[in-house]
């Protein structure tokens, strides 16, 4: 179902307005987790200044750690919502329970299934018997073709709206957080019909490295760049080594600009 061959039209998912997969570029830009709703209230401003309205953030964490931050749960899509509401912005979250798949549908716009997840099965099933985009993210150690499979699960259980991204993979090299896998970018665009992102933050681990691999995910024909930012990322509950803050975010966006490559 989700195969170029069998549908050689493109798939646009509508999101709230934001069409993704259309040719124009986007960005989903948002903070790693939501920690209060002062914090995602100043991203998304910062965000919404700059023609943004893709928010992302976690509100349910999946941490190597159990002792590291696991996210506000149920009160995070809270608010999600609330800012959401306020501003007009549309809402990417992760969900990490089968079970409250029905629940987040009443918070959040997308539903991102994030990579330790790809390969759960009953979750992309869940994911697929309701009416909401999905995110799908690639695994750690996925192949494409595994990951193009785990996509087939979430349409061939009814929904067509989803979204694949390409969040870096596991490799030898330590340089940066995972590799990059920025091939996979057009062989998902020719293998399936699906629209295409790129997580630079958490592929790359680094912040100096967000600007050039954005650059590259939109030169190689991306539908969208995925980045976080946060008020103060020294005191971010999570990935505080590879997220954006505000000025940072607002050059981020300048450079691309100016690249020619992201057009607004
Ligand atoms: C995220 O986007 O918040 C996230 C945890 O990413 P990944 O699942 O790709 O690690
Ligand atoms: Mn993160």
């Amino acid at each position: 179902l989700v195969s170029r061959k069998k549908h050689p039209d493109n798939t646009v998912v509508d999101l709230k307005g934001v069409m993704m997969g259309d040719g124009a570029q986007r960005l989903v830009m948002g903070p790693c987790a939501v920690e209060s709703y002062e914090q995602v209230l100043t991203v998304a401003k910062a965000l919404k200044e700059r023609g943004i309205r893709l928010l992302r953030g976690g509100a349910f964490k999946p941490r190597t750690s159990p002792y590291d931050f696991q996210g506000l749960g149920v009160e995070g899509l809270e608010i999600l919502k609330r800012v959401a509401d306020e501003l007009d912005m549309v809402v990417i979250s992760e969900i990490v329970n089968p079970a409250d798949i029905e629940k987040a549908i009443d918070y959040v716009d997308v539903i991102q299934i994030g990579a330790r997840n790809m390969q759960n099965f009953e979750l992309l099933k869940a994911a697929g018997n309701v009416n909401k985009p999905v995110l799908l993210k690639r695994g750690l150690s996925a192949t494409i073709s595994e990951f193009i499979h785990a996509a087939e699960y979430v349409v061939a259980s009814g929904n067509n709206d989803l979204m694949l991204c390409e969040r870096g993979i596991r490799t030898y090299e330590t340089a940066t957080r995972n590799t990059l896998d920025i091939s996979a970018v057009p062989i998902l665009k020719q293998e399936t019909h699906l629209p295409v992102l790129v997580d630079v933050t958490h592929s790359t681990g680094r912040r100096d490295l967000l600007l050039p691999t954005a650059k590259a995910a939109l030169a190689i024909g991306a539908d969208a760049v995925m980045a976080e930012v946060h008020p103060d990322p020294a005191v971010a509950l999570s990935d505080s080594a590879q997220q954006m803050d505000i000025p940072q975010f607002n050059k981020f966006v300048d450079e691309l600009l100016a690249s020619g490559l992201y057009k607004g």
